[in-house]
């Protein structure tokens, strides 16, 4: 029996319709950039596996971190007890993260880091005897699939079933150069009206809605006008963290910097799964009191687990090299070139690219996961791709380690499987 079939016996896949779509691809070796199937054949990881392997899949340099922390300390507590490699990581984000940003707070996967900024904002609050009960989000946002995170989320098709359930969010449009004085006249309503915690954001880049850029100033004034109305501003960096952007972090090009910002996906290079929550000293602050109480009460078994933190540590290591800056501005040059070439396809409406992410609207309507991307997606795998289309949005976000000619044939395949369109 293959893997494909013993799959199917008892386990039940992420976001899929088991009926319509019962095959999962047997994944058995990734190296580099690429992944190999069970039957041998080969595909250029062209989207990261979600944009998590930015320094290439089994990378040799985290392996050794990862394999020399394995021999040292596996797992231990971390509510009584901390550990060399959790210090040391916290030393290298705070000398990449925003210059705003004191401490870090450890957790297990991106949904969790969004939960928990959302748990600090509220009982920040609440420790200062003000209780607030709203927040407000950009339309199309994605921030996760735990409540407070899939409440956050306006890509809400399909949160049906538990939209009775959902915390209180007050949606605005994203900036897009053209309606800073509706968003402000918008959002000057939002805080006259409700008790307004923070808002919520995929600064510059919404990667679930389709890798969607939006304006840097218009997001700016918002992020002004809600710090100077005492809402909080948490930074969603779970997917542009770590380089993707072309700097360090998205919010790196917005002068305003939050007060809470959660990262994963690239933070450990993909090796293993954990999250952080970083804030400023001003909201660590409010939880210190000799009353217990006021401390904060979240906690993961797995908090900053050793392993994790040596991947992550790694993984800056690798990220804030020569060699993978010069890779990132390569391959950020690279989309340039090729959305001006492509722009003018007849399939494509739009193109748009920031550091390593590139993105192209196909002139046509298409259902999120309808048959048209269904089709579009295995066309690419067939050509030895591996491209993940988001409605009518085909995006890439490949490795930074990608090579010159992997580069290419993504780009080539992309127009091949237009042209057969
Ligand atoms: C992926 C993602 C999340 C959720 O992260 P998980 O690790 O899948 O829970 C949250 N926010 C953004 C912006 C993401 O891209």
């Amino acid at each position: 029996m293959t893997l494909q079939e013993r799959d199917k016996k008892h386990i039940w896949h992420p976001l899929k319709q088991h009926q319509t779509h019962p095959n999962s691809l047997g994944i058995v070796k990734a190296k580099g950039c690429i992944l190999t199937d069970e039957h041998g054949n080969e595909y250029i990881d062209a989207i990261s596996s979600w944009y998590t392997c930015m320094f290439g899949h089994c990378n040799e340099y985290i392996i050794g971190k990862v394999h020399q922390q394995m021999q040292q300390l596996d797992q231990v507590m971390f509510s009584d007890f901390t550990h060399p490699a959790a210090v040391e990581l916290s030393e290298k984000l705070m000398a990449i993260l925003p210059q705003n940003q004191a401490k870090i707070f450890f957790n297990d996967n991106g949904s969790t880091a969004v939960e928990s900024a959302i748990k600090m904002a509220l009982q920040y609050y609440f420790n200062k005897g003000d209780q607030r009960t709203t927040f407000i989000a950009f339309e199309n946002g994605f921030h996760g699939d735990t409540f407070g995170a899939m409440s956050a989320s306006g890509l809400s098709v399909y949160n049906g079933p538990f939209e009775d359930f959902l915390i209180n969010i007050h949606r605005i449009p994203v900036p897009n150069g053209n309606n800073h004085v509706e968003i402000l006249q918008q959002l000057e309503a939002i805080v006259n009206n409700n008790k307004v915690a923070a808002f919520v954001y995929e600064p510059l880049v919404q990667g679930a809605a389709g890798m969607k850029i939006h304006n840097a100033d218009g997001l700016d004034a918002i992020i002004k006008f809600c710090q100077s109305n005492n809402v909080l501003t948490i930074a969603d960096e779970v997917m542009t963290g770590f380089g993707k952007t072309g700097k360090y972090f998205a919010s790196d090009y917005i002068e305003t910097k939050p007060n809470i910002i959660c990262l994963s996906k690239a933070l450990t290079g993909g090796m293993v799964p954990m999250a952080i929550t970083s804030c400023t000293q001003e909201i660590y602050d409010a939880f210190l009191s000799n009353d217990i109480a006021k401390g904060y009460f979240h906690c993961h078994t797995y908090s900053a687990n050793p392993i994790g933190c040596a991947a992550a540590i790694a993984s800056i290591d690798l990220l804030t090299s020569e060699e993978i800056q010069k890779n990132i501005q390569r391959v950020s040059r690279s989309h340039v070139e090729f959305g001006e070439k492509i722009k003018t396809h007849a399939k494509v409406k739009s193109t748009r690219n920031i550091g390593v992410i590139f993105a192209l609207d196909l002139d046509t309507n298409m259902e999120r996961y309808g048959t048209l991307r269904d089709l579009l997606l295995s066309s690419f795998m067939k050509e030895g791709v591996f491209l993940r289309p988001l409605g009518n949005t085909i995006y890439i976000q490949v490795p930074y380690v990608i090579t010159d000619a992997q580069l290419e044939k993504v780009y080539t395949t992309i127009e091949k499987v237009l042209n057969q369109l």
